[in-house]
């Protein structure tokens, strides 16, 4: 298990000397000690991503998208290893690392893998005499920062876009999840990267991530995380005025209208909420009912909820582990007396379970809150197995509360009525919107948000156009151009 900071191509400790203790959700024992990366390391790992972005950029694309399909396939064979420490490290149930996170990673990287040679200019009819045509190119040195709820995979969606256009990273994984980003460092070495082209540094957010945000070298961030370090990384990121790239919070309404097939609406739901505990940015963590079905789908969905299998996340029937850390486990539980005191009705768990086994864990049991729209519970991205249940009697209402937030990522329908679902889809303020379905993903779908659940896109062509500056190129082939300025002779 990798343990070090990954810098121009090696494993090598913090300058200070400093470790961080990574310490296992399902059960609170320590697991192995990081170094911490601090503004030292930071530079050494600009400076190295520096020095390799002339050769990486100027390499020839299909080139650089070979590296990253062997990097695909390098994931593939490494499966159960990947699966194992994102586990370990994330709480993640493993039969979810195993079909989802490691799959949808190599496929990440296989398909901005494939793009490398793909990413075209245009020429723009302008005026007759001269060619103007536009290059995409790579902005330079891009800083990195990845949350804790879906390590591995986030590492793929960043680093895919950004290879591809041919910038060169520091990307810097949460301190409390480092290990498989670490685990994929390695194999980016073996798969034959140059050095330098990517950098890994774990450390603390107040510490590297701020010096990664504030570098002056670093033409780009990208940012997942809460709306307000996001915020901070918009004010670190002025001194150069660094681009900006920002995956923030959710608040997803997930409506089921009267027409909807119940019983796959249940289950949507429930996965809407519970999968990974409910750590995702896309969550329905907002389940609004019509008013004439929702006691029939609450009686299904609430016997669903009660019946998922919390456990050790190495085993292979459990279905929610536990949180990934104990810090936002306790957040998540203070919302239940948030609800409270604001008259919502708990109506299914809001506590730590009963099972004796899972009392060292990081553990909460799905929870179920009624209340009312502008309720702190159906505002704040509360991030854990906590899905808050709203009625509406009419479509008007329906799309009123689905965009009373200040938030706007992902959101679901379930509807047999196809005129309401393109409608609604249109209507609804959030960046992706599921009909019938809830939570896909796909390396070429644009996915990324709008409000205060951030800007730019991850994924398909838009995280290209993200990680590469158009440039204007304007030749005059036979224009006759009269004098600027006129003069007698
Ligand atoms: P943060 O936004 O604080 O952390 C996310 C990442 O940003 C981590 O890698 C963190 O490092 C880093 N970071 C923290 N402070 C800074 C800084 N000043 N400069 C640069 N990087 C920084 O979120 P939290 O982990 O505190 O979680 C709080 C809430 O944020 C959650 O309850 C959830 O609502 C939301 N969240 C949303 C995510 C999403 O997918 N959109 C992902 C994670 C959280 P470090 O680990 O050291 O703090």
């Amino acid at each position: 298990m990798n343990n070090q900071l990954f810098i121009n191509g090696q494993f090598v400790p913090a300058k200070s000397g400093n470790t961080i203790d990574v310490l296992n959700p399902a059960n609170g024992e320590l697991i192995t000690k990081i170094a911490a990366a601090e503004a030292e390391d930071i530079d050494l790992a600009v400076e190295a991503a520096k020095n390799a972005f002339p050769a990486w950029s100027e390499m020839p694309a299909a080139e650089r998208g070979h590296l990253l399909l062997k990097l695909a396939d390098l994931i593939e064979e490494n499966l159960e290893e990947l699966a194992q420490l994102e586990s370990l490290d994330t709480g993640h149930p493993i039969r979810d690392s195993r079909r989802l996170d490691v799959p949808r990673t190599a496929a990440c990287f296989r398909y901005f893998g494939g793009i490398a040679d793909k990413i075209e200019g245009s020429v723009i009819p302008v005026e007759q005499g001269f060619l103007n045509y536009v290059v995409r190119e790579p902005i330079g040195v891009v800083g990195q920062i990845v949350p804790w709820n879906f390590p591995l995979m986030f590492t793929s969606w960043k680093l895919g876009p950004a290879l591809a256009a041919g910038n060169t990273v520091v990307l810097k994984p949460s301190e409390i999840t480092p290990l498989s980003t670490l685990k994929i460092a390695e194999l980016i070495k073996k798969a034959g990267f140059p050095d330098g082209v990517v950098n890994v540094v774990p450390g603390y957010g107040q510490t590297a991530g701020q010096s990664l945000a504030e570098h002056p070298e670093v033409g780009k961030i990208a940012f997942t995380g809460s709306t307000r370090t996001g915020q901070g990384i918009i004010n670190a990121s002025s001194s150069n005025l660094k681009r900006v790239q920002l995956e923030l919070g959710g608040k997803g309404a997930n409506i089921v209208f009267e027409d909807a097939n119940i019983d796959a609406a249940v289950n949507g739901a429930a996965w809407a909420i519970f999968h990974n505990q409910g750590q995702a940015c896309i969550a329905g963590s907002r389940l609004v009912l019509h008013e004439n079905i929702a006691d029939a789908f609450l009686e299904k969905f609430i016997k669903l909820a009660a019946s998922i299998r919390l456990g050790d996340p190495m085993d292979p029937n459990t279905e929610m582990g536990p949180l990934t850390s104990e810090a936002h486990r306790n957040k998540v539980l203070s919302y239940t007396q948030i609800a409270k005191e604001q008259g919502g009705k708990v109506l299914l768990g809001g506590e730590v379970p009963a099972d004796p086994a899972l009392q060292n864990g990081f553990y909460v049991m799905p929870t179920i809150v009624e209340a009312q729209p502008f309720d702190r519970v159906a505002q704040e991205e509360v991030f854990g197995p906590f899905v808050t249940v709203l009625r509406f009697k009419d479509d008007a209402e329906a799309l009123e509360i689905a965009n009373c937030t200040e938030y706007g990522l992902g959101s679901g329908l379930w509807t047999q009525n196809i005129h309401r679902a393109h409608s609604f889809a249109r209507k609804i303020k959030a960046g992706m919107c599921w009909i019938n379905s809830y939570k896909r993903v796909n390396p070429g779908s644009p996915f990324g948000g709008m409000g205060k659940s951030g800007y730019g896109r991850e994924m398909g062509f838009e995280a290209i156009h993200d990680y590469t500056e158009a440039k204007s190129i304007w030749v005059n082939v036979d224009a006759k151009i009269p004098p600027h300025f006129q003069r007698g002779e």
